[in-house]
């Protein structure tokens, strides 16, 4: 049987039958891939600690015609990120990039852009990154890659540049205080330069994050806003950071 192989990181995996796992991949070239690890719950087996989540793996794998699934032969371990999920809090905004990931990245298809940003804050949270500056570079950037990420630089309406500002309800642009037909999501003034600092700049590692942690806050609200909107539910693993 012919063997594929990709550079993937490991979204999550769950048990299957008595002694195997479902793995799902996120590659590099090849988008989102579901495979069954057969014997990956046997002590000692092949896999190692190749299959936790968020670990860069080279996965090898072969697929049967008409099957959702591939077979899972092989998986090297390239680069892991197992240490930094000790931290509960670091674990659950990992789960939180799988969903999103999962959710929104189409099966087998190309998603460059998302992929190397995964693998930038995995490795800023690594080097010790400030959780919530990196969650909402996550997030902006999720919706950039997406195309959801609207234009908030003047408002719908009547273009003029935005201070005080509300999210249109299809969280597609902002409206000025005149313009507005509801107040519901306020955006926070902060939003502009961190949406142009991001543009710039790979996630701030190690040194303190260029924003203060109530405009975070605030940033993040409306991003996620955003995310809700176009997932059309809440992600579980976000009401789950929420209830900490
Ligand atoms: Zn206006």
């Amino acid at each position: 049987m012919p063997t594929d192989q990709a550079e993937a990181v490991v979204l999550r995996t769950s048990n299957i039958g008595d002694q195997d796992k479902i793995a799902v991949f996120f590659c590099r070239e090849k988008g989102v891939l579901r495979g069954v690890a057969k014997g990956a719950r046997k002590f000692g087996n092949r896999f190692g600690s190749s299959l936790e989540p968020m670990s860069v793996v080279h996965v090898f794998y072969y697929e049967k015609e008409r099957r959702e699934l591939v077979t899972v032969s092989g998986c090297d371990l390239i680069e892991s990120f197992f240490e930094i999920q000790a931290e509960p809090e670091t674990a659950f905004l990992l789960t939180y990039f799988a969903e999103l990931i999962e959710e929104f990245a189409p099966a087998r298809a190309r998603e460059e852009v998302l992929y190397r940003l995964l693998l930038s804050v995995l490795r800023c949270l690594k080097g010790g990154g400030d959780r919530e500056f990196t969650a909402a570079y996550f997030e902006a950037w999720f919706l950039q890659s997406n195309g959801l990420l609207p234009d908030l630089s003047g408002c719908r309406n009547c273009r003029k540049p935005l201070v005080a500002s509300w999210l249109a309800l299809k969280k597609d642009g902002a409206y000025c205080p005149d313009c507005t037909p509801v107040r519901k999501d306020e955006i926070p003034p902060a939003i502009q330069g961190f949406l142009r600092w991001i543009r710039k700049n790979p996630p701030a590692g190690g040194c303190a994050p260029p924003f203060p942690p109530g405009e975070m806050a605030a940033i993040r609200r409306s991003l996620q806003a955003m995310i809700v909107y176009h997932m059309e539910r809440e992600p579980r693993s976000l009401q789950f950071l929420k209830t900490k």
